[in-house]
C-alpha cells in the first residue's frame, strides 16, 4: 500500500493548505463514534436542514469534516525559508454577478445517475444535462471540487455560487470513449468538458461514486485507465460499494467488505489514490451507522470524511453550525427540481452561498453571525458586514 500518492488525492484549489495545516491536529476519529452515539443521522439530518441546534452535532461535525489522517501527507509544513517569503498582493477579482458575499449560505450538490435518452427517473438526457449547466452558469453558479467544500476552501470569484456535481453508479452513459480516445461528447464527462471549453470559468469538477462491478462497463485494465483519466482531469472518485448493496439489509461484515474491497482495489489500481467520501446506495444506512464512515481491516481499511445521501436539499455551508459532512444532502438532477431550487435561492437570498473571492476570509451579512461555526474564527479572517 502506498499512501504517498503520485496522483492527486483530490482536485485542489488555492488556500486549502493553510487551513488544512492548521486543522491537521484536530482529526479525531473518536468524534465519529460520538457523532452517531450521541446524535444519530436522523437527528443530525434534521440539524442539517434547519437553524442551528445541538452543540454535540456541531462539535462532531467540526472535527469530522477534516481529511482522515492517511491523507495528510500532502499538507506538511513548508520549510520556513519558503514560508517567510512575502507573497505579492493578489489583484482584485471581478465580480461577474454583482451579488454581495454570503459564505454562510447553502451549497448545491447535484446528484446524477444515467446521462441518456429519454428523460426518465434517475436518467437525465445529454441535452438536459447541458441545459442544467447553462442554467446554473447563467444563475451565477460555478463548479467546485467536493473536497474544497469539505475543507472549507472554496475558491471562486466574488459574487459566484458553488455547485458540486456527483454521478452515482458508474454507468456507461456517464463515461465512454469516442473514437480517438476522448470521452464521448454525450457522456457526462464529455458534456462537462465541452461546456468548460466555451465557459472556462465554470470549471470541470465532479465526483464519480463508483460501483466496482459496473465501472463504466469496463473490466480490469480498461477500467483502471478510465479511473486514471478522471483523476488526472480534475474529477474525484468516491466509494459506492462493490455491487451496489443495500446496507439496510446487510450484515456488518458485508458492509465492510463492500466498502473495504472497493477502497483497496482503487488504491491498488491508482497508486494509492484514497477515496475520501462515499455515497449510500439507495440512501440506506447500515444498522451500525459508524460502519458507513470507517471500518475494514488490514489493506481494506476505509475512513470517509463525508457520507452523501440520496436527497434532498442544498447542503449547509461548511462554515455553518449546521454543517455535518457525515449526513450530506444532495439535490436530484431533473428539470423541475433544478427550477425549484434556482427559484428557491432567488426567493431566499440569505440561504445562497455567495463567494467573497478570498479563500482566506469568511464574509457574510452580520445578521447571520449566529450561524458561524465558532472554530472558524481560528482559521479564517471573519468579515461580517
Ligand atoms: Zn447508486
Amino acid at each position: 500500500m502506498n499512501d504517498q500518492a503520485p496522483l492527486p488525492l483530490r482536485a485542489t484549489s488555492g488556500g486549502r493548505s493553510r487551513y488544512l495545516r492548521r486543522i491537521a491536529a484536530a482529526v479525531l476519529p473518536a468524534a465519529l463514534l460520538m457523532l452517531f452515539s450521541a446524535a444519530g443521522p436522523t437527528s443530525t439530518a434534521l440539524a442539517c436542514m434547519g437553524p442551528m441546534t445541538e452543540a454535540v452535532v456541531v462539535a462532531s461535525g467540526a472535527d469530522v469534516c477534516m481529511s482522515p489522517p492517511q491523507q495528510q501527507a500532502d499538507v506538511v509544513e513548508a520549510p520556513s525559508s519558503v514560508a517567510s517569503e512575502p507573497e505579492p498582493p493578489a489583484p482584485p477579482r471581478p465580480n461577474p454577478t454583482g451579488r454581495s458575499a454570503n459564505e454562510l449560505g447553502r451549497v448545491l450538490i447535484m446528484e446524477y445517475h444515467r446521462i441518456w435518452n429519454p428523460e426518465a427517473p434517475w436518467q437525465r438526457t445529454p441535452a438536459g444535462f447541458r441545459r442544467d449547466l447553462e442554467r446554473l452558469y447563467a444563475a451565477g453558479f460555478r463548479s467546485v471540487p467536493l473536497a474544497d467544500v469539505l475543507a472549507n476552501t472554496i475558491d471562486l470569484p466574488p459574487g459566484t455560487t458553488p455547485v458540486v456535481f456527483t454521478f452515482d453508479d458508474s454507468y456507461v452513459s456517464q463515461f465512454w470513449w469516442a473514437d480517438g480516445g476522448v470521452p464521448a461528447v454525450d457522456s457526462a464527462v464529455g458534456v462537462m468538458q465541452a461546456f468548460a471549453a466555451t465557459h472556462p470559468d465554470f470549471g470541470v469538477h465532479g465526483v464519480f461514486y463508483i460501483t466496482w462491478n459496473t465501472l463504466f462497463g469496463a473490466k480490469g485494465a480498461a477500467g483502471t485507465v478510465m479511473l486514471k483519466y478522471l483523476v488526472e482531469h480534475g474529477f474525484e472518485l468516491g466509494n459506492h460499494t462493490m455491487s451496489h448493496v443495500n446496507f439496510g439489509r446487510s450484515s456488518g461484515a458485508q458492509v465492510q467488505a463492500e466498502l473495504g474491497q472497493e477502497q483497496a482495489l482503487v488504491r491498488q489500481s491508482l497508486e494509492g489514490y484514497e477515496m475520501s467520501t462515499m455515497a449510500l446506495p439507495y440512501g440506506a444506512w447500515p444498522l451500525d451507522k459508524n460502519l458507513a464512515v470507517s471500518g475494514g481491516s488490514d489493506n481494506q481499511r476505509y475512513h470517509f470524511a463525508a457520507v452523501l445521501q440520496v436527497g434532498s436539499d442544498p447542503a449547509p455551508s461548511p462554515a455553518s453550525t449546521t454543517f455535518n459532512p457525515l449526513v450530506l444532502p444532495r439535490v436530484q438532477a431533473g428539470e423541475a427540481l433544478l427550477s425549484y431550487w434556482l427559484n428557491w435561492f432567488d426567493t431566499h437570498p440569505d440561504e445562497r452561498y455567495v463567494s467573497d473571492g478570498d479563500p482566506s476570509a469568511l464574509t457574510f451579512p452580520l445578521r447571520l453571525q449566529s450561524h458561524l461555526r465558532p472554530d472558524m474564527t481560528q482559521y479564517f479572517q471573519i468579515k461580517a458586514y
